[in-house]
């Protein structure tokens, strides 16, 4: 029987030699029914979304049936977690059924995870749980939504298989998309392995596959290493600007296009908390939110040493002295974007750590009082009541209100266009943790699906103010503040 006949396949990493990937098949979920599927990624790889009510469907994305030109492999990949040298990783519990080339020439992985044990898995079972399923289908979306690069999802297929973690859960696969799966940790593998020509190899089809004006370039290993570098500063500066806490970042949850790749523990912050630690499992707080910027330098570090071999010290230096210079410059353009600013002037840096200074004081609710500033009017009198209601110390956000009213007045700003900007760039929605379990409780008490569609409607446009939602866009309630999410998923 030949399955999804319509996508258009190109194996390339498949054609890779062989030490770069094992060839497995997927592990079937017992009956399986399709949980969630996504039309936005479906319009990714040009599949007509009537293909789902095929009752195929979950069978092909429950492991069962191949979809026709697939040609699935557990990638191979090491990788430093928590800082400290691991090893040999994965991928043990994800399979590649294959790439998909749409009508415009773009390539997209087909990942599909939870798929069972490869040769890589070590103890692990190769299962996903429907839990952790349903939080990265949906992070994925409201990334995307918020204009974050990230990984995609087409779908989530569940089935009658109970899969052990802290509790018994119900396992289930996500069926994950992205130019490519390729990470920090896939050239950590072949210098750790002592396989420098691989290590070259792989460089060589990330740059003709991804970055191909690089291709002919007498420099392209530094070349390369900086961009990646720049892609990384990039996506660091939007998790920070947005509030994002990956919970995870260790080299091999690095993607070498700089997309937000493997949402487990992830959180946005609620109260704004610069030491917020989302992962329960990290007791020392190395991936709390203000750490990442530096843990973004150390995954650097660790693919510069993977690049070693074709690297000088000084151009593995450059690449990490751009990463910082990035950084920097982005987070501040984009905290600019958020504060309503068209101009750079050189008060603007003291202006944003002193908002960022009261939000901290005051306990603000990062995502909704970054919204209610666009509210803000810049005339002499003008109170600003309900914003200054959400500050404890109301004197200080006066002084602080007075610089800002001098700060637009001095770019001639204007109350309606800048607030017209500013909901632009400050969402009214973003996936709190407690909005993700709701979601998920429906979903693994009582098969009921329809919240995780909702949520995904919802956060595929969070910039949006939609009547009757205001209940989304509220700050945890007290049972949602208790959530406890780990690396066990
Ligand atoms: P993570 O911290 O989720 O990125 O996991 C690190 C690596 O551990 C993954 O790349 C997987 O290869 C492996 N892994 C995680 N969970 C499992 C599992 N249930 N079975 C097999 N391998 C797993
Ligand atoms: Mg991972």
């Amino acid at each position: 029987m030949r399955q999804l006949e319509t996508l258009q396949f190109d194996n390339t990493y498949a054609r890779l030699p062989e030490a770069f990937y094992r060839r497995v098949m997927p592990s079937p979920l017992p009956s399986p029914h399709l949980v969630s599927f996504n039309p936005d990624a479906a319009a990714l790889i040009d599949l007509d979304p009537d293909e789902a009510k095929r009752p195929e469907f979950p069978r092909c994305f429950g492991g069962d049936l191949l979809p026709t030109g697939a040609d699935p492999v557990a990638m191979l990949y090491y990788g430093h977690q928590f800082g400290v040298y691991a090893g040999q990783l994965g991928d043990g519990r994800a399979i590649l059924l294959g790439e998909v080339r749409n009508r415009a020439g773009e390539k997209w992985d087909l990942h599909l995870k939870g798929a069972g044990a490869t040769p890589f898995s070590r103890d692990g079972d190769g299962r996903a749980v429907l839990r952790s399923c349903i939080r990265e289908y949906l992070c994925g979306e409201a990334m995307h939504g918020l204009g974050i690069p990230t990984t995609r999802s087409l779908c989530i297929t569940a089935g009658e298989e109970r899969v052990v973690r802290e509790t018994v859960e119900t396992g289930a696969m996500l069926l994950r998309m992205a130019p490519t799966h390729v990470r920090f940790g896939s050239f950590e593998a072949f210098y750790y392995r002592r396989q420098h020509d691989h290590v070259a190899l792989l460089t060589e089809y990330v740059i003709g596959q991804f970055f191909p004006h690089l291709m002919n370039d007498g420099d392209k290993y530094p070349r390369f290493f900086g961009e990646v570098a720049e892609r990384t500063a990039r996506l660091l500066a939007q998790w920070q600007a947005v509030g994002f806490a990956h919970g995870v970042m260790n080299s091999d949850n690095m993607s070498i296009l700089g997309l937000t790749l493997d949402y487990g523990p992830f959180g946005f912050l609620d109260e704004y908390n610069p030491a917020f630690i989302c992962n329960h499992s990290d007791h020392q707080g190395r991936y709390a939110f203000h750490h990442q910027p530096d843990i973004g330098y150390f995954n650097l570090r660790c693919l510069a040493q993977a690049l070693s071999p074709f690297l000088t010290q000084a151009e593995a230096q450059a690449g990490l002295d751009r990463y910082e210079a990035a950084f920097a410059a982005r987070y501040e353009a984009l905290m600019r974007d958020k504060l309503g600013l068209r101009e750079a002037r050189p008060e603007d840096q003291a202006l944003i750590a002193d908002w960022l200074g009261l939000m901290e004081a005051g306990r603000a609710d990062y995502t909704n009082v970054f919204r209610a500033l666009g509210d803000f009017k810049q005339a002499t009198d003008a109170k600003n009541d309900s914003l200054r209601d959400h500050f404890l110390d109301r004197e200080a956000f006066d002084a602080w209100a007075l610089r800002y009213k001098e700060r637009l007045r001095a770019e001639d700003s204007r109350n309606e266009e800048r607030k017209a900007r500013m909901d632009r760039v400050n969402p009214r929605y973003v996936l709190r943790n407690y909005l993700a379990q709701a979601a998920i409780e429906q979903a693994t008490q009582h098969k009921d699906y329809a919240e995780i569609d909702r949520l995904r409607e919802l956060l595929r446009d969070p910039f949006t103010e939609r009547p009757g939602m205001e209940a989304y866009a509220a700050p945890p309630p007290d049972w949602g503040r208790q959530i406890i999410v780990s690396c066990s998923s």
